[in-house]
């Protein structure tokens, strides 16, 4: 529904820009491996990070997986991540099917484990500005370095042609490669015409809260060691009719604890986020682990991008080329959630494919090369899986998808869950039917809470966690705030257009007047209208209103807005 700005800005003929081979926008994952992979090629690389420190502005769940079949993997990029960067070793992986206060739970170890070298639990500030230490070190010795608040708001173009970038904060600057690390909202693949925030369908919402354990406690109410950790995930009907479901992953010292849901199934229900993690966070479920004492260290959220429906096949144009989040490269397949080890995977591909074309006197050429190393390895195989083309994306069309979900929830399809019994666990642990599950309520919510309902057992304890408020919430999140400067405008405020960001605008809802956006009404000549207001000083940049309002989107100005601590 939105647009970022897409003025690109014409190269001065007369002017002399500073030029490296390499700009690498953004230091998350993505943008950190194709540093850190162009450098070791002794490319002169530049990499821009708007955040105040790299981590700053990103928030993920967060499992990082090191899968056999990947062709990079961040500790073999990165020699120590594990021990300087990351939390815990992810060895047990649950899933919860909850139906009221039934529930059935399944080991999904084997499915976790399938492909896997490694996968830990990471925090994103202590993550990624770990990264930025190694990136800025490894660029700077090949002629560049790594500068952070600096936010590229868009493309130098010449003659048609993308040649570089422009800044807020600096001159524009050339370079024979661009790389586009810029995560999910990325406004250079919107300038570049590559992507747009157009449909719902096409993203999750993820929301977040990080909450305090010392790490005895962690050990002791998750029953593992110091070098242990577990995933445990949750669907059913805790979360109304969203489609998506719920996590709790053990960090060292701390939970992360969030939901990600099909952001169409947030707009057409008409719910709001805040209230779907509290939902989880109050679970009698969840009281044996977070005990009566609950505080929050950081609420967060962003947008994820379905890599079923967004990965882009040719993630380039000219001299740019989009990895990781930027070109839609997040797999979210039902129970697995990857995305930032194939932000790695692809930044390190790109970096390999420009130097190899860099090498044959062909730099321009990076791009192609980049998408066929893509298919080549097999990442895309991964992010657009064809058995989701040929049957799962069949399975959402209606009447289709209306019949089986009345199937599973009538006489016969709960005697077909009673039959199956503990044969289902087997069934979720498979990665081939996991990766055509499709985006409808039954593998989500109905097909969960019949399982719960015929297999269950109710819980026993009761919770006595009280989530703080979005007043609190907001409250404990630190800005740097840009008076005079709305990092997004609303076009069009009217209900119709932009109504749905009142609800499922992560930090605003209906009854609290203190969020980002507001129903307001407006009376004029006796005629009453109902309108959005927004206010962007409590925003955190999650993307959501780009793509359920109308509006001009953009990130704030370098080191401007929310500063995460924890990500
Ligand atoms: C709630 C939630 C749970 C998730 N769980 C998982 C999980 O368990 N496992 C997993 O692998 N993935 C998970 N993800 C997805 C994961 O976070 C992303 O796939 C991953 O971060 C993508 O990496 P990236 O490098 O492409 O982009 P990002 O990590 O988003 O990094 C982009 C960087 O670019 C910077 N930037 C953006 N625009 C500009 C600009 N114009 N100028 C300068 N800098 C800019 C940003 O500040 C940021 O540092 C989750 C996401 C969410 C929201
Ligand atoms: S104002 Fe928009 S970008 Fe900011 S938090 Fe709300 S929905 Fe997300």
């Amino acid at each position: 529904m939105s647009s970022a700005n897409t003025d690109t800005t014409e190269a001065d003929p007369g002017a002399e820009y500073e030029h490296y081979e390499a700009v690498v926008v953004g230091a998350g994952p993505g943008g950190a491996a194709a540093a850190a992979t162009l450098a070791s090629y002794g490319v002169e690389t530049l990499v821009l990070e708007r955040g105040v420190d790299a981590g700053s502005k990103n928030v993920s769940g967060g499992l990082i997986y090191a899968e056999e079949s990947a062709p990079y993997t961040i500790d073999r990029i990165f020699d120590g991540f594990r021990e300087e960067a990351a939390e815990r070793p992810i060895t047990k992986y649950y899933i919860h099917n909850v139906a009221g206060t039934k529930v059935e739970s399944f080991d999904l170890t084997d499915l976790h484990e399938s492909d896997t070298e490694w996968s830990d639990s990471v925090l994103r500030r202590k993550m990624d500005s770990w990264l930025a230490e190694q990136v800025h070190e490894r660029t700077s010795e090949a002629g560049g370095g790594l500068l952070t608040e600096v936010h590229v708001n868009g493309l130098l173009e010449e003659d048609g042609e993308i040649v570089g970038v422009t800044c807020d904060e600096l001159d524009p600057i050339r370079a024979d490669l661009i790389v586009a690390a810029d995560g999910v909202n990325s406004e250079l693949a919107r300038q570049a015409g590559l992507m747009d925030w157009e449909r719902p369908e096409e993203w999750f919402q993820g929301v977040k809260a990080v909450v305090d354990m010392d790490s005895e406690e962690v050990n002791e109410r998750f029953d593992i060691a110091d070098e242990e950790g577990v995933a445990h995930l949750f669907s059913g009907d805790l979360f109304d009719e969203a489609r998506g479901g719920g996590f709790l992953y053990t960090n060292e010292d701390s939970l992360s604890l969030g939901t990600v849901f099909h952001l169409d199934s947030i707009v057409e229900e008409e719910l709001e986020s805040h209230q779907l993690l509290d939902a989880l966070l109050t679970h009698p479920l969840l009281a044996q682990w977070l005990g009566d004492e609950y505080h929050e260290r950081e609420y967060s959220a962003k947008l994820v991008p379905d890599s079923k429906k967004v990965a882009l096949r040719e993630p380039y144009r000219d001299n740019l080329v989009l990895v990781g989040d930027a070109a839609g490269q997040m797999q979210a397949q039902g129970p697995i959630i990857k995305g930032m080890n194939h932000a790695v995977s692809a930044g390190a591909l790109a970096a390999e494919a420009f130097a190899e074309s860099r090498a044959r006197g062909s730099p321009g050429k990076a791009g192609p090369l980049y998408a066929k190393k893509l298919r080549d390895e097999g990442v895309m195989k991964k992010l657009r899986p064809k058995q989701y083309d040929l049957l799962g994306s069949l399975g959402e069309r209606e009447p289709f998808a209306g019949v089986v979900d009345d199937v599973v929830d009538s006489p016969l399809g709960r005697f077909g869950v009673r039959l199956l019994g503990s044969r289902i666990e087997t069934l979720y642990n498979s990665p081939f039917l996991t990766s055509m599950i499709p985006d409808t309520r039954t593998p989500y919510v109905t097909l969960p809470t019949v399982i719960a309902e015929e297999l269950g057992t109710p819980v026993r304890g009761e919770s006595h966690v009280e989530p703080p408020s979005l007043e609190e919430r907001i409250g404990n999140l630190s800005y740097n705030t840009d008076i005079g400067n709305p990092h997004i405008v609303v076009e069009d405020n009217s209900i119709e257009a932009s109504g749905a960001a009142v609800y499922s605008c992560p930090v605003s809802a209906r009854d609290f007047g203190g969020g980002c956006y507001r129903e307001e009404t407006i009376r004029t000549n006796g005629h009453e209208e109902k309108v959005v207001s927004l206010d962007t000083q409590p925003c955190v940049e999650c993307g959501t209103c780009a793509v359920v309002a109308d509006t001009t989107w953009v990130h704030p100005r370098g080191g401007k807005g929310v500063e995460f601590t924890q990500g």
